[in-house]
C-alpha cells in the first residue's frame, strides 16, 4: 500500500446505463479531429486528404449525469460539437481494424466543447490545442450503453439541438473513419487501456453557445447527453 504525500485524485468514472451503480472508471479521454466530411469543409479543411489524427482532454474535463456547466473563462466563442464517446474495456496495441470492436466496452453520446477563438488562434500560431479543447468540463457525456446491450452502431442519427433548435445532425454512416478504423489508429500510436474513451468527431453545423443556452444531443439506439450553459 503506498503512502501519499496529498490526497490522491479521486477515479473520474461515468454512469452505466443498466448497471446501477456500477460506472465506468475513465482512465484517458482522447478526441479525433475532424470525421464528417461536412464538417471537415466547415473548418477550411479536405475530408478526402487526411488521415484521422487525435488530440486529448483530461478525465476531469468529463462531465456527467446532465449537470450544469459554467460558462468558461478566456473564450467569447464557446462552440458545441456533438459526438459519438468509444468506451474501451480492453486494451491493446497495435489492434487491427478487423479485432478492434472486441475492445469495446460500450458507447455514449457526449460534447466536445471547443473554445473556438483558442483554437483558432492556436492553429494560426502553430501552437497545442490544449487549451482549446481540454478546459474544466469541456466533456459532457451521457451513460454509457454497453454494447453487450445495444451491439456496435455502424449507423443511426446523432443530432444536438439548442434551446430546442436542431442544430447539428447527421448519421454515424458520415464518420469518415469508422469505430474500427479510429481504434485501429489511434492504437498505433499509443498503447490503448481499459478505461479510455474515445470522442469520435462531430458532423457540421457547429456553433457559438451562450449562458442559458440548454443542450441535447441524442445518438439513435446508443443515448443522450444534456446539460446547460450557465
Ligand atoms: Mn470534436
Amino acid at each position: 500500500m503506498t503512502d501519499y504525500v496529498i490526497t490522491p485524485p479521486p477515479t473520474i468514472s461515468v454512469p452505466v446505463a443498466g448497471a446501477g451503480a456500477a460506472a465506468f472508471p475513465v482512465r484517458r479521454v482522447f478526441c479525433v479531429g475532424r470525421n464528417y466530411a461536412a464538417h471537415a469543409r466547415e473548418m477550411g479543411g479536405d475530408p478526402n486528404r487526411e488521415p484521422p489524427f487525435f488530440f486529448t482532454k483530461p478525465a476531469d474535463a468529463l462531465v456527467t449525469g446532465g449537470a450544469d456547466i459554467p460558462y468558461p473563462t478566456a473564450t467569447a466563442n464557446l462552440h458545441h460539437e456533438m459526438e459519438l464517446v468509444v468506451a474501451i474495456g480492453t486494451g491493446g496495441a497495435d489492434i487491427p481494424a478487423e479485432a478492434a470492436l472486441s475492445h469495446v466496452f460500450g458507447y455514449a453520446a457526449g460534447l466536445d466543447l471547443t473554445r473556438r477563438d483558442l483554437q483558432d488562434e492556436a492553429k494560426a500560431a502553430r501552437r497545442p490545442w490544449d487549451m482549446a479543447k481540454g478546459f474544466d468540463a469541456s466533456a459532457p457525456v451521457g451513460e454509457i450503453a454497453p454494447a453487450s446491450a445495444i451491439g456496435h452502431p455502424a449507423a443511426g442519427r446523432i443530432a444536438l439541438t439548442v434551446n430546442g433548435t436542431v442544430k447539428q445532425e447527421g448519421d454515424l454512416l458520415d464518420q469518415i473513419w469508422a469505430v474500427p478504423e479510429i481504434i485501429a489508429a489511434l492504437s498505433r500510436l499509443v498503447r490503448l487501456a481499459p478505461g479510455d474513451l474515445i470522442f469520435t468527431g462531430t458532423p457540421d453545423g457547429v456553433g457559438a453557445l451562450v449562458k442559458g443556452d440548454v443542450l441535447h444531443g441524442e445518438i439513435a439506439g446508443v443515448g443522450q447527453v444534456t446539460t446547460r450553459i450557465l
